[in-house]
């Protein structure tokens, strides 16, 4: 149904993809792997007509072009995209947002069934129809953004990382809904970093290495395969820039035929574990440390000689009583009965001094004759 033959794109002289073929039926979900910055989002955004680069190749949809189209015309084809980090209308409420998803002619005339298949689909989006979007938690957000590209009536779905950011319960509940919308005979294109569950959904998969394909196959082989696990299973070493580490392998979804197709333009080398290349082995490495700690003596204090000892005792005492003759040093005042010392007294703060407010003296004058004469004081 959609076809990429042999698409290039290229960010200036910087080559994103390079000759990336793929194909995604009715009713299918597929799924690609990459590492961070391989092309995955490149791949999407040059199919949704909506990508800033060069590109070159074909893209057709049952056959018809869709190359040269406008990310408008693309919807109205059928293929829509739900971009990374989601790209709702925060401060529009669950339905307007749902709403503006049929806004392409091809799903205009059926706007209220699409609502009704989308409420179905996530019932809570029903219970929640009046929400402003944006404070609607982010699992909730992203049903909101399938759903309003549900609204389009698309035949293909593409989707863009959809789990970054949910849960384990949330993404588990999304790849759930994902295998709904494949139950609607609509073609899901996934690029996912969630390579477990992903592939536990997804029929076949493809690996994108370097802007190029380099595997292709059944997701239930891809997910058994050893160089798969190491690279997105988090099975033995990994490359650097892979963003996927789930911890264990899965096991196959669903009993596969044999691949298809293998495109192997650039051979994975053999993954072996960052410990076997090193030559490690931790029990080894444990009994070394025990050894070691085993035999090394044990730090003691350094001998000081004991007339440097009483040398330093006479020098803090002398200085303790230079300060005690020091004016104005407090002494302790003597227990009378005992002898002893008692508590330091407070020390005798000096008065504080405080300032006296005098009325001014004001002397009047009263001119009487020539000479001027003391009226009062005031
Ligand atoms: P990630 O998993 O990290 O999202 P990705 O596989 O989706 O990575 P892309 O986003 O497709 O990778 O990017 C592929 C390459 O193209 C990267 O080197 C990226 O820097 C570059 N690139 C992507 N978009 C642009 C752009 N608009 N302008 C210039 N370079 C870009």
């Amino acid at each position: 149904m959609l076809e990429v033959r042999q698409l290039s794109v290229a960010y200036g002289q910087h080559p994103a993809l390079q000759d990336v073929s793929l194909n995604v039926n009715a009713g299918e979900i597929v799924v690609i792997l990459g590492a961070n910055g391989a092309g995955k989002s490149t791949l999407l955004r040059a199919a949704a007509g909506v990508c800033e680069g060069h590109v070159d190749g074909d893209l057709l949809l049952d056959g018809a072009p869709l190359g040269g189209l406008g990310p408008d015309q693309i919807v109205e084809r059928g293929v829509a995209l739900v971009p990374e980090g989601r790209g709702i209308f925060g401060d529009l409420t669950v339905r307007e947002n749902l709403i503006l998803g049929a806004y392409a002619r091809r799903a205009r005339r059926d706007e209220a069934t699409n609502l009704d298949r989308v409420m179905k689909l996530f019932p809570k989006l029903r219970e929640r129809q009046g929400q402003i979007a944006r404070t609607m938690s982010g699992g909730e957000q992203q049903m909101v953004a399938i759903g309003r590209a549900m609204m389009s009536a698309p035949q293909i779905l593409m989707l863009d990382e959809p789990s970054l950011g949910l849960s384990p319960l949330l993404c588990k509940e999304l790849f759930q809904n994902l295998r709904s919308v494949k139950a609607l005979g609509i073609g899901v294109l996934l690029v996912e970093q969630n390579a477990k569950q992903s592939l536990a959904i997804a029929d076949r998969g493809y690996l994108l290495e370097n802007t190029r394909i380099t595997h292709e196959d059944t997701a239930a082989r891809l997910a058994t395969d050893p160089a798969v696990q190491a690279a997105y299973l988090g099975a033995g070493s990994k490359p650097a820039t892979t963003k996927t580490a789930a911890a264990k392998p899965v096991p196959p979804p669903d009993p596969a035929p044999a691949p298809k197709t293998v495109v192997a333009e650039t051979a994975s080398p053999p993954r072996v574990s960052a410990d076997a290349r090193a030559g490690l082995d931790i029990e080894d490495m444990v009994q070394k440390a025990a050894k070691q700690s085993a035999v090394r003596p044990v730090p003691t204090a350094p001998e000081v000689p004991a007339d440097h000892l009483s040398a330093v005792l006479r020098d803090i005492e002398q200085a303790a009583a230079a300060a005690r003759k020091r004016p104005g040093a407090v002494r302790k005042p003597r227990d009378t009965q005992s002898g002893r010392t008692g508590p330091a007294p407070r020390a005798v703060e000096k008065p504080p001094v405080i300032e006296i407010y005098r009325r001014p003296r004001v002397q009047v004058f009263r001119r009487s004759g020539g000479d001027f004469e003391r009226d009062n004081d005031a």
